[in-house]
């Protein structure tokens, strides 16, 4: 039997709706669709394309109250949070809009031709995998500067968010897309190999699991598809004895706990000399015991449910696996009763990095405190891990920030601020948090063929 997609209220935990996935003769329609709407595109001038992305803007702005609601039926964040998404994505079409063109203009380069330059063209159709911590942004992130460089795209979204999916692919084609150069399959995971090998699919981009990732880019290799990556991640948030160890407390509430804790670069880790790891935890477990957990669609809630019921028992099991091992609960990690995947904001501490919830990625609201003797420590113990997407430092001193920035393996490292993903600055990992770049000048040439031009 055909495994159905199940849209699933993650607070109430009942059906929402429920999609037959695309038989393969559907599957290969649709591609051809987006395969000839791609090559109709990539003819249009480039300004062209960027009212395009103007008018997607529009729309999502216009829609944003319905588009948050669907965001938070689906996948449980806090209504605000949700909105936020919207308005995000829809400044990534903005800015992509208002400064893409001019990036994506021919760069001349002097050598002895008579006129030589770089080009910048597209490579075709590009096979998205998403996740559905952010349903909206995380394609949003992608499709913006990918189309605008004249490419087409075809979402293979994550199975327990097929409204959004749908949702984000209706946003392209009334903004006047050629039909289908946006194209939203609802397919299990068994359809990824067989789309990834297809001919008419030029490139891979996914944002998900590790192991996935894996997986994913093995299939691609086999194929020589280029691919960006942006996998698991286990972000440190080091605070220094000469921080404002108030302000990095209530900072670290918000970068630990937002969404839910269900993001790639929310800080997991919160690795504080010794000196004042007392001072900082308490502050910040007091924060975290006065988030509001809810109905995410209640305004005063700032807590919601898990986006999924294996989340929790995963939480709860990497929670129990670093109490036996010696860590201490400050405040929550319980299992509420009553329906939805909640589960009670958690600050750990007294933990050491061999622990599951300093070793693996915890994706929900749980927090890891480790105690480090000095900064030298603090940046070793940062890199104590297999992930390096992003990472924050704490610090009044930032002559000594700027001699530890270069020490810190992520692809994004934050001084007094929390990590988040901006459309002017390149987005990505390191180590197996994966490859490539989203956003900014260098999310817009990845999906490029670098195009050298030599006249002679
Ligand atoms: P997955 O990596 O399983 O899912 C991401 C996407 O990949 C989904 O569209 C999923 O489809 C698809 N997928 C799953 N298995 C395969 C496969 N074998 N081949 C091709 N595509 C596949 O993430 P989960 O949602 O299961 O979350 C698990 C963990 O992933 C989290 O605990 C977290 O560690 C990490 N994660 C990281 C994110 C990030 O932002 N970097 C975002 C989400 C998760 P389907 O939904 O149909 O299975």
């Amino acid at each position: 039997a055909v495994r159905q997609i199940n849209s699933v209220n993650p607070a109430t935990e009942e059906v929402i709706a429920q999609f037959t996935p695309h038989a393969p003769a559907a599957v290969d329609a649709a591609v051809e669709r987006a395969s000839l709407a791609a090559r109709k595109w990539r003819t249009v001038p480039v300004p062209e394309r960027a009212e395009h992305l103007k008018r997607a803007a529009a729309l999502l702005r216009a829609d944003r109250d319905r588009l948050a609601a669907l965001i938070t039926e689906e996948m449980g964040k806090p209504i605000a949070e949700a909105e936020a998404e919207v308005d995000k994505s829809a400044w990534c079409c903005e800015y992509y809009a208002l400064q893409g063109p001019e990036l994506l203009m021919h760069q001349p380069v002097a050598t002895g031709a008579t006129r030589s330059h770089v080009a910048f063209d597209p490579l075709g159709l590009v096979l998205a995998v998403m996740p559905w911590n952010y349903p909206l942004w995380q394609v949003f992130r992608f499709a913006p500067p990918a189309l605008l460089a004249g490419n087409g795209a075809v979402l293979k979204h994550a199975s327990n968010v097929p409204r959004c999916a749908l949702a984000i692919a209706d946003i392209w084609d009334r903004a006047g897309c050629p039909p289908g150069l946006f194209t939203t399959l609802l397919v299990g995971p068994d359809a990824v190999p067989d789309l990834i090998a297809d001919p008419r699919i030029h490139a891979v981009t996914l944002t998900g699991s590790t192991e996935v990732g894996a997986a994913v880019a093995a299939m691609a290799a086999h194929h020589l598809k280029p691919q960006v990556l942006e996998l698991g991640g286990s972000d440190p948030f080091i605070v220094l004895a000469d921080a404002d160890v108030p302000a990095a407390a209530a900072a670290a509430v918000s970068a630990r706990m937002h969404n839910t804790g269900q993001s790639c670069i929310s800080a997991k880790r919160f690795i504080v000399e010794e000196t004042v790891v007392e001072e900082f935890t308490d502050a910040f477990a007091a924060g975290v015991a006065a988030l509001a957990m809810g109905d995410p669609f209640r305004r005063d809630v700032t807590i919601g449910p898990l986006a999924r019921s294996g989340l929790r028992s995963d939480l709860v099991d990497q929670v129990e696996r670093s109490t036996a091992a010696g860590a201490r609960v400050v405040t929550g990690g319980t299992v509420p009763d009553g329906p939805g995947y909640f589960y009670v904001p958690a600050v750990l501490d007294q933990v050491t990095p061999a622990m599951a919830v300093a070793a693996e990625e915890t994706f929900g609201p749980v927090a890891a405190v480790v105690s480090a003797k000095d900064p030298a420590q603090a940046v070793d113990i940062a890199n104590a891990t297999e992930f390096g997407l992003g990472a924050a430092l704490w610090t009044t001193d930032l002559e000594r920030a700027d001699r530890l920035i270069p020490g810190i393996e992520a692809g994004a490292v934050f001084v007094n601020g929390i990590v988040a993903s901006d459309p002017r600055l390149p987005f990505g990992g390191i180590k197996r948090s994966g490859y490539g770049r989203e956003l900014g000048a260098f999310g817009l040439r990845q999906f490029t063929n670098v195009k050298s031009v030599w006249i002679g």
